[in-house]
């Protein structure tokens, strides 16, 4: 069966990381709406002109910019997808249904407090927006992707003042889905602390348990 899942968690809980691994070892598609716009801003698309201050702000991008978004790149991928920083909120969730079934919601839990030292030293490829992390998982070489080579870049919304209005529009906005899941049963909570193995092998055994 091709799965549907969505990966949801605070910014900095591992999402990134864990989709990446998830594509590369079970074959599954990463739709990330956040990749998707940067790339939007990076080369100065209409979507990207509008979407860029809230980015900067760290607020969400309006519903209409990434629902059109995502409804595309749904059509266009095949077999098992897995949906990385949409739904945001309630609206996209529900929207989100309309259009397909989500099989899994895999919800990565992490202390808040870890959180804006996992942002601010998150390192970022440009060219496969593969992620890095200075301390826990620093690139071979400095500066440079362990995967495709490319430059590795900060965010420019993981600076502390931005990460913090994240996680303040995390929880105001994106953990209520917790509850929206819950309720559909489909909701899987991981413990997204510790060694990035391990955590990856929760997830595994959650998707193959499902
Ligand atoms: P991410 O890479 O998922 O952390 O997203 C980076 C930024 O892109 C967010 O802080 C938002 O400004 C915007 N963004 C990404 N996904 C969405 C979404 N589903 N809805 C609204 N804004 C989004």
């Amino acid at each position: 069966m091709d799965l549907k899942i969505v990966i949801l968690g605070p910014p900095g809980s591992g999402k990134g990381t864990q989709t990446e691994r998830l594509c590369a070892e079970l074959g599954f598609t990463k739709i990330s709406t956040g990749d998707l716009l940067r790339e939007a801003v990076r080369t100065g698309t209409p979507l990207g002109v509008k979407a860029k201050g809230f980015m900067d702000a760290g607020k969400l991008v309006p519903n209409e910019l990434v629902m059109d978004l995502i409804k595309e790149k749904l059509k266009s991928v095949k077999g098992p997808v897995i949906l990385d920083g949409f739904p945001r909120n309630l609206e996209q969730a529900e929207m989100l249904d309309k259009i397909t079934k989500i099989d899994m919601a895999i919800d990565l839990e992490v202390n808040e407090d870890k959180l804006v030292k996992r942002l601010t030293l998150r390192r970022t490829c440009k060219d496969c927006n593969s992620v890095f992390h200075l301390e826990f998982n620093p690139p071979k070489v400095a500066g440079k992707c362990d995967k495709c080579g490319g430059e590795l870049f900060q965010r420019s919304d993981d600076i502390e003042r931005t990460v913090r209005e994240r996680l303040r529009v995390y929880k105001e906005s994106t953990l209520p889905l917790t509850n929206y899941y819950t309720k559909k049963g489909i909701l899987k909570m991981i413990e997204g602390e510790g060694d990035i193995g391990a955590i990856y092998q929760r997830i595994v055994k959650a998707i193959k348990t499902k």
